[in-house]
């Protein structure tokens, strides 16, 4: 016997860990930098981690208390309302929660082009069809109303990603508003805010006062340190009432996930930290780089190299790890994650130098 038929899937590829990378070029591992899959580089909340401490003894429960406890201070941090926050295995599980909830087989959705890998593959796991529309470099990858539109067939629903993940463009509240407006009434607008701390702009949780056709997905991946803990979550629209209880996997984030979540809502400090160190990284590799950047909202910078795959390798071999954006359909660029100020005057350097 065999699975069903798996061919049209994608293998999420993620980029390679500081120690296979250490073993493949024969060198230390406290000799390179991974500035290459967008983690926070000041590493977790330590108040997350001594709550992970804390409640480690505990662990033979299902969490019933923490899980409730942290989609009603998620609800109070958004001002709405708890049954709206669908807790999920990371930002990449309540993608997979609103395909749940919506799709039927065959059901298509419109995501832009390049862009994240899971948003696609989330969709096509749940029997569903991909449809792109294209984002263009002479207008700084823009995902306008128009480029969106021009695109839109009736799909189910169509992602935004602010800010983009390569490119590092945002979408306004004007643009996502005038999308969902302009979008059928059975289409669900969903906006993926993962870097969505590192930047002023207004969350689009905003629109779903008055709107019933926009959802906003969140994590705990990027700006509170906690990529390994696998944590995220949905906000969705108040009229879906009890969808979650009905689609979601019980206890869809752990006790531990549960209680670090918690503990790091409430670590402004360190959320402030890092949002302080990219704003300079950021303005750093603008500045510094002598190749061409891009605007970014995120924690991250795309560069034009040229040859990527040869800047990547050279970068590697010299100790700094960049992500080839070969991969999103990007050959001649590079995505460099914003490190501490000793990394990021490192990656600088050697960019340049393999330039
Ligand atoms: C990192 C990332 C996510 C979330 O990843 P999780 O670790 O699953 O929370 C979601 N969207 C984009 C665009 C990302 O870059």
């Amino acid at each position: 016997m065999d699975t069903r038929d798996l061919s049209g899937q994608t293998i999420y590829r993620a980029g390679r860990g500081i120690e296979e990378t250490a073993r493949e070029l024969g060198v230390d591992p406290a000799e390179l930098i991974k500035l290459s899959s967008n983690e926070n580089a000041l590493g977790p909340s330590p108040k997350a981690v001594d709550a992970i401490r804390e409640h480690a003894e505990t662990l033979h429960s299902y969490p019933k208390a923490s899980h409730a406890d942290l989609g009603d201070a998620l609800a109070e941090r958004w001002d709405v309302d708890p049954a709206q926050i669908w807790l999920a295995n990371g930002g990449d599980g309540a993608m997979d929660y609103l395909a749940r909830a919506m799709l039927e087989p065959g059901d298509a959705v419109l995501v832009p082009d390049p862009d994240f890998t899971y948003h696609a593959m989330s969709v096509r796991y749940h029997h569903g069809e991909v449809h792109t529309y294209p984002l263009a470099e002479d207008d700084g990858f823009a995902q306008s109303p128009d480029r969106v539109l021009a695109a839109y067939d009736g799909e189910r629903m169509v992602y935004l990603t602010s800010p983009h993940n390569p490119t590092g463009s945002t979408v306004s509240l004007d643009e996502i508003e005038a999308i969902a407006e302009r979008t059928g009434e059975e289409t669900l607008v969903v906006v993926d805010e993962a870097y969505g701390e590192f930047n002023d702009a207004p969350s689009a949780v905003e629109l779903l006062e008055n709107r019933d056709d926009v959802a906003v997905v969140r994590t705990f991946s990027k700006a509170y340190g906690l990529a390994g803990l696998r944590l995220g979550y949905a906000i969705t629209p108040r009229a879906w009432a009890d969808a979650y209880d009905r689609i979601n996997t019980p206890f869809a984030a752990s006790e531990i996930a549960c209680r670090a979540g918690l503990a790091a809502l409430e670590d402004d400090e360190h959320v402030e930290a890092i949002t302080d160190l990219v704003e300079w990284s950021r303005e750093y590799y603008h500045d510094e780089l002598d190749a061409k950047t891009y605007e970014s909202g995120g924690n991250f910078v795309l560069v034009a190299v040229g040859d990527a795959s040869r800047v990547a390798q050279e970068s590697k071999e010299r100790g700094v790890i960049v992500r080839d954006c070969s991969s999103f359909g990007l050959p001649e660029h590079i995505r460099v994650t914003c490190g501490t100020r000793e990394e990021t005057k490192r990656a600088v350097e050697t960019i340049n130098e393999v330039c």
